[in-house]
């Protein structure tokens, strides 16, 4: 077990206590694998077309593309390259400054000090757990050139003020969408707002590859850049000529046919996912825990359903639901709590939330039993404490 202080108290790492391949009763997450993923995963093998060369990558990029309503798509070995190649193809690097939300998995940040400049990180809004515009403009300095903001757990983002906000400053803008495909503001959909938008598709996402990415785009030169940066910076039409050092950040036909299954069914996963938070809601409405929202006009994906406690003891409540086989999670360390980013500001909701919020089981199999157990074990426990 791995003890740290960090200001944030004693923390114990959740995975580490109990194991990380610990079989729970009810876990956090599993993907769906209902469709044809099967049988297009066969057809790689029968075919022998296993490396990025076959042909189910371009077809599920063409799907991809369409699907969040942008024209171009770039598929990637996973989505923290995706956020690295978007950074490098807006020549984002040395001496600049790129914000991103202090709470979000910690590769929004990392792909930036890859790309060779400086995360600086917002706060975020309490409630909807998102990057706060007015948080942002605090943020900016000469040396900005960048916004990646995150749709957490699967809400979308305020996109209009910062894309507004990025417009008054000259500034670039990254949708990091890896938690929210399919969600939507108006008609429009995460990841197409963006001079740049990014996806994950590993195991645990709204959608998987196993590992995997996207990046997608307007641009035509953006995704250019992308597409060449990602293949060894490999001339298009001029093989074993190389224009720039370039990368191996590919997608295998493996994982494209696995995505293209995934895709043709990702109106089903989402609809389990937002009833299943229905669901939830439902389970609580009696307590005094406050629950995720949508806005109006907006589609909430729910990626992961999260509850916030009154009080600051969600890590306590959380081992003792994995005694009772329940899996939930913390919400992820607010990044300028960890060491790996240097001398940071503590961003005050981001630490806030994060002593009081936990994801709950949020598979798209789950069932309204399980829900139920879920519910009623956290609710005996915060009666009981
Ligand atoms: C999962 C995730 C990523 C990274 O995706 P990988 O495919 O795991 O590399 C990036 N940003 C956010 C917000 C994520 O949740």
């Amino acid at each position: 077990m791995r003890t740290e202080k960090n200001g944030l108290g004693n923390i114990e790492s959740t995975f580490s206590s109990f194991g990380y391949k610990n079989k729970f009763k009810i876990p956090l997450y599993k993907p769906l694998l209902n469709g044809n993923e099967l049988r297009y995963v066969s057809q790689c093998i029968t075919t022998n077309w296993v490396s990025s060369q076959g042909s189910f990558v371009e077809k599920f990029e063409k799907n991809f593309s369409k699907y969040v309503g942008t024209k171009y798509a770039s598929s990637t070995c996973n989505g923290t390259t995706a956020l690295y190649l978007s950074l490098l193809a807006l020549g984002i690097g040395k001496g600049d400054e790129v914000i991103v939300p202090d709470l979000t998995f910690v590769s929004t940040a990392t792909s930036v000090i890859h790309a060779g400049a400086k995360p600086v990180f917002a706060d975020i809004d309490e409630k909807t757990l998102n990057i706060d515009p007015q948080d942002i403009r605090k943020k900016i300095t000469k040396k900005t050139k960048a916004i990646i903001p995150v749709h957490l757990y699967g809400r979308p983002a305020q996109m209009k003020e910062i894309i507004e906000l990025a417009q008054e400053y000259d500034l670039k803008v990254i949708e990091d969408s890896a938690e929210s495909h399919g969600a939507k503001i108006g008609n429009k959909k995460a990841g197409s707002f963006a001079d740049l938008g990014i996806f994950s598709f590993y195991g645990n996402k709204i959608m998987t590859t196993g590992e995997g990415g996207m990046v997608v785009s307007n641009n035509e030169e953006l995704i250019a850049k992308v597409n060449l940066l990602k293949n060894h910076g490999m001339k298009p039409n001029n093989k074993y000529w190389h224009e720039v050092v370039g990368y191996n950040y590919r997608m295998t036909n493996i994982q494209a046919a696995l995505g293209l299954a995934q895709l043709e069914k990702i109106e089903e996963k989402i609809s389990l996912k937002r009833k299943i938070a229905n669901n939830y809601k439902k389970l609580f409405s009696e307590t005094n825990l406050t629950l995720p929202s949508e806005d109006k006009g907006t589609k909430n994906v729910y990626w992961l359903y999260w509850v916030m406690l009154k009080n600051k003891n969600a890590l306590e409540l959380i081992k003792k639901l994995a005694f009772s086989g329940i899996e939930t999670r913390t919400f992820f360390y607010p990044l300028s709590s960890m060491p790996i980013f240097g001398k940071q500001k503590k961003q005050v909701n981001s630490h806030k939330v994060f002593q009081k919020g936990l994801c709950l089981p949020s598979f798209p199999s789950i069932t309204y039993e399980e829900q139920q157990e879920v519910a009623s074990k956290i609710i005996g426990l915060i009666n009981q404490s």
